[in-house]
């Protein structure tokens, strides 16, 4: 079941960040940042199970939100997902290699697929929990 899960959104623009509640509100706890510092405080404080992570944030972006977290033992296995709206060749590859677990397009028009990789690193990240801090 996912009852409970909590999920991060990090995301400046306003209009994704209402879409992504549209989409996943019903199934999970939705917490919601619009920079990256207020994320890693707010993510340090009460960690999720699973962040939603824009790459393009301003000042801080979402390629160093993920360095701290990949670097704090207590999140560092945390699955995080990147988001981009500018969607190239070898971009995923990028991502993956850069530290995210998965990599996703924005816009998000496809909502069951979103929710199927949501729901698919939720029910792995407790596996992978087994060296976690909890
Ligand atoms: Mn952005």
């Amino acid at each position: 079941m996912t009852a409970g899960k909590r999920i991060a959104v990090v995301e400046d623009n306003r209009d994704n960040r209402l879409l992504i509640q549209a989409i996943v509100e019903a199934r999970y706890q939705l917490v919601e940042y619009a920079t990256g510092q207020e994320a890693l405080d707010g993510i340090r404080l009460a960690p999720p199970d699973l962040v939603l992570l824009d790459v393009s944030l301003p000042g801080m972006d979402g390629i160093e939100v993920l360095r701290h977290l990949r670097a704090d033992p207590a999140l560092a296995s945390l699955p995080v997902i990147a988001m981009t709206a500018h969607a190239m060749r070898g971009d995923r590859e990028r991502f993956i290699a850069a530290g995210f677990d998965e990599y996703v397009v924005k816009p998000i028009v496809d909502e069951e697929r979103f929710l199927a990789t949501i729901a698919h690193w939720l029910a792995v990240a407790p596996a992978r929990g087994a060296t976690r801090a909890r």
